[in-house]
């Protein structure tokens, strides 16, 4: 149950609140967030000027930093600020500070780290991944406060680092040093995915498994291969073997989007630079998103088997190493109390029904229902993150800060 006129109120307040959604972000895409892995400064001034911002609002600030030798004392910040509600019970908004390196500039057509507004569109390294999502809690919460609303739970939000480069110093700190804050009855939302209409509530996570495929043969010039042992033509032979894997592992669960689990070979390593020679050595990947009812063992072990039967028949010695290897955990069940007040939610913004599904895995939500918390990601996304011109949408902006202070407003019966 929501009070349908406080619900009205927040929702035409947050649409007049476009100007100071835009000049949020702009504040935020100018501080360069790129993780130490990436080669960046960190989080640090991203995370000072938020502080300041959220403490000037009245709200208590506590920062439980990540210690990180390659930057200062000040590590890496992970800030929880409170809004206060009518019960101590908890709904949690988890947004990552961290972004992406820009890659390559010339694909850019501004500046990543000033904002451009084009209609409704707003460009900038990190406006989709995660300022889409920390702009529309940061929203929701202000909305509350100036029409001096009191959520009924009360509403913590999470501004956590490394969610971009495994969430160790971010989630995972803060999971291992402060697992109290968090209760299984808290509603957990992490807007960090989703589908582009908002309707896509992700519950569920296939198992990650990245093999490298390690090809040894022997290398001689390409005029005399009966010299040689061609690992290429043995690479390409073993690719076309591992088509078998789907059919093996035919498991359908349509929770999932896709259905079944996936095995896609990616990532080749460069051989040799001349086109004169046989190569000898061949290095490529496959990156699987398997359905949780298998174990990566039986994948690793039937890839094993396949791939050196067929590298043999070419006189190749084969071996494959996981490089990652992460097992699902339990997924979020479609009845949990978040999903359901997301679902109502959404179709009170957005007047369409959401589905709760699996998707094919990596989101710092895994973290949450390791550690037995079920967590929904729900965002609605304009599918731009990591990518050049990444841009995100001011109307979903609006729309998914209404969404999330309906969550905020709701008395469960
Ligand atoms: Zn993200």
């Amino acid at each position: 149950m929501v009070n349908m006129g406080h619900f009205q109120r927040v929702r035409e307040h947050l649409e007049g609140a476009r100007q100071e959604m835009i000049d949020l972000q702009r504040e935020l895409v100018a501080r360069v967030a790129v993780g130490p892995d990436n080669g960046g400064p960190g989080e640090g001034e991203k995370a000072k000027f938020l502080l300041t911002l959220l403490q000037s609002w009245g709200l208590r600030v506590d920062n439980y930093p990540a210690p990180d030798d390659r930057l200062g004392p000040d590590g890496r910040p992970n800030l929880v600020a409170w809004l206060p509600g009518q019960k101590a019970e908890k709904v949690w908004v988890l947004s990552h500070l961290d972004v992406v390196p820009p890659g390559d500039l010339s694909l850019w057509h501004s500046d990543p780290f000033t904002l451009r507004v084009e209609g409704e569109r707003l460009y900038g390294r990190g406006t989709e991944d995660n300022h889409h999502g920390l702009v529309a809690s940061l929203m929701a919460v202000k909305a509350l406060l100036a029409l001096n609303l009191t959520p009924i739970r009360t509403v913590g939000l999470a501004l956590v680092s490394d969610e971009e480069t495994g969430s160790q110093k971010g989630l995972g700190h803060l999971l291992r040093i402060k697992r109290e804050l968090f209760s299984d009855r808290d509603l957990i939302i992490v807007p960090d995915a989703g589908n582009s209409d908002g309707t896509m509530i992700e519950v569920a996570e296939k198992s990650l498994l990245w093999l490298r495929l390690t090809l040894q043969g022997q290398q001689c010039h390409a005029s005399r291969p009966q010299s040689g042992k061609n690992t290429l033509r043995a690479c390409g032979h073993v690719i076309v073997a591992l088509e078998a894997l789907p059919q093996e592992f035919s498991h359908q669960d349509p929770l999932f989007q896709p259905p079944h689990s996936t095995f896609e070979p990616t990532m080749k390593e460069a051989n040799v630079p001349n086109i004169n020679t046989i190569p000898g050595r061949d290095v490529f990947y496959l990156d699987c998103r398997v359905l949780p009812q298998y174990d990566l063992k039986q994948v690793i072990d039937r890839v094993t088997v396949l791939a050196q039967e067929t590298a043999q028949r070419f006189g190749v010695a084969l071996t494959v190493e996981a490089v990652q290897a992460l097992e699902s955990p339990p997924p979020t069940s479609p009845e949990a109390p978040v999903v359901k007040a997301l679902q109502r939610g959404v179709r009170a913004v957005y007047r369409r029904p959401a589905i709760p599904q699996g998707i094919g895995g990596g989101t710092v939500a895994a973290l949450f229902r390791q550690a037995g918390l079920p967590a929904a990601v729900w965002m609605t996304v304009s599918d731009t993150a990591h990518q050049p011109n990444e841009f995100t949408s001011l109307n979903k902006l609006v729309g998914d800060a209404q969404v999330l202070a309906h969550v905020f407003l709701e008395q469960e019966s």
